[in-house]
């Protein structure tokens, strides 16, 4: 697919068009990942961060939001609990959060891969070479890390004092390190035209991950984005729609694009679209779901977004949910780690 076709598919209304679009993604996910939906039990240890992300409402600037931590014993029940489910993955998320020190970080690593055969996934920002490499010494198999937005001068805008090379650097460190790597970026912003989208797309199928993670952006009344969302978003030609429909083609397109990763139906696209929005990630391209485990008393405080889906239910009712979900649509739970046969690929070439 050249960047012409990716610019035609942005920009397709046609019923009859898109529906091969979606079949095309669901044929791609079934030929090259399979059937399975992968479970990844997320745990926001941590809302406390130190950067100033236009979009987040996490950001360092927002005085009014109740900060937290999990010490390192509640994160171990939440894992424990995850393995008592049959969840194969632990994906551990904070902002980036200066008591993530290199000793601690690996601590906790280590104390889940020596307790429980979960897979852990971090996301924790951008760290040093060092503490990302102390992680992975740890036992830590794959980080997160999105680059948000290819175009340099909007990425400086959603992300004051930092440069999208610096985030592309340390995704270069994360890959030679031996992590599976997941990034991706953010659909619909305001600001973002059809032609960024389409960059985006062509950058992630350079960047080569094994796992992907976009989802719409959804705007936080008490952040400078969202203000700038509620009030029209800037002049800009041929933006690109916020909708359900738009993030959709981007996850059909990011599946055609990087047919062996890993790509959940992310619970941004769940919250843009509560009734719909995960069943369709997962029959256009999607075989991941990342159910919140994080425990209930944090979980509102854990407020990238408002309304976040799942943030008033209990660990218990989240996976019944989702079970339910895959029943309904004849998709079996993943059993296991779930890598990517991307990254199983990329290892077997270099051995
Ligand atoms: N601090 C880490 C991890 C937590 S944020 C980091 O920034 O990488 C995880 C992801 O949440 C970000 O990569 C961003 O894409 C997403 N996010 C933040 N604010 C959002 C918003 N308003 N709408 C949708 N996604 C958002
Ligand atoms: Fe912090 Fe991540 Fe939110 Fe940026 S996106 S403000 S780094 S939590």
């Amino acid at each position: 697919m050249d960047n012409l076709d990716i610019l035609v598919w942005l920009g397709e209304t046609r019923p009859d068009r898109l529906d091969t679009l979606w079949q095309e993604a669901d044929r791609c996910r079934r030929e090259n990942v399979g059937p399975a939906v992968h479970l990844r039990g997320l745990v926001e240890f941590s809302n406390r961060c130190v950067r100033n992300c236009t979009y987040c409402g996490l950001r360092a600037q927002r005085r009014s939001l109740r900060r937290y931590r999990m010490d390192a014993a509640d994160i171990l029940d939440a894992v424990r609990y995850l393995a008592r489910a049959g969840v194969g993955t632990v994906v551990l998320q904070s902002g980036e959060d200066p008591s993530n020190t290199r000793s601690w970080v690996a601590g906790l690593v280590r104390a889940i891969r020596d307790e429980t055969p979960l897979a852990v996934t971090l996301s924790l920002g951008e760290r040093s070479e060092e503490d990302l490499a102390a992680w992975r010494e740890a036992g830590a198999d794959r980080y997160l890390l999105r680059f948000e937005t290819s175009r340099p001068g909007l990425y400086r805008r959603l992300r004051p004092g930092r440069a999208l090379e610096d985030r592309l650097a340390v995704l270069a460190v994360l890959r030679d390190l031996g992590y599976e790597v997941g990034t991706g970026f953010l659909v619909g912003l305001p600001g973002q035209s059809r032609r960024d989208v389409a960059r985006d797309l062509r950058t992630l199928r350079d960047l080569d991950p094994d796992m992907i993670g976009l989802g719409p952006y959804l705007p936080h009344p008490r952040t400078p984005l969202g203000r700038v969302f509620s009030a029209g978003g800037p002049r800009v030609d041929d933006p690109f729609p916020h909708t359900e429909a738009a993030a959709l083609k981007v996850l059909a397109l990011a599946r055609l694009l990087c047919p062996e990763t890993n790509i959940p139906a992310t619970s941004a696209l769940a919250t843009l679209a509560p009734a719909t929005g995960r069943r369709h990630g997962l029959d256009r391209g999607a075989n991941v779901i990342m159910p919140n485990l994080t425990p209930a008393p944090y979980r509102r405080l854990y407020e990238i977004y408002p309304r976040k889906t799942g943030s008033d239910r209990s660990p218990d009712e989240t996976l019944a949910e989702i079970q339910a979900l895959l029943d309904r649509m004849e998709r079996p739970a993943g059993v296991g780690r779930g890598d990517a046969p991307r990254y199983y690929r990329r290892v077997e070439v270099q051995a």
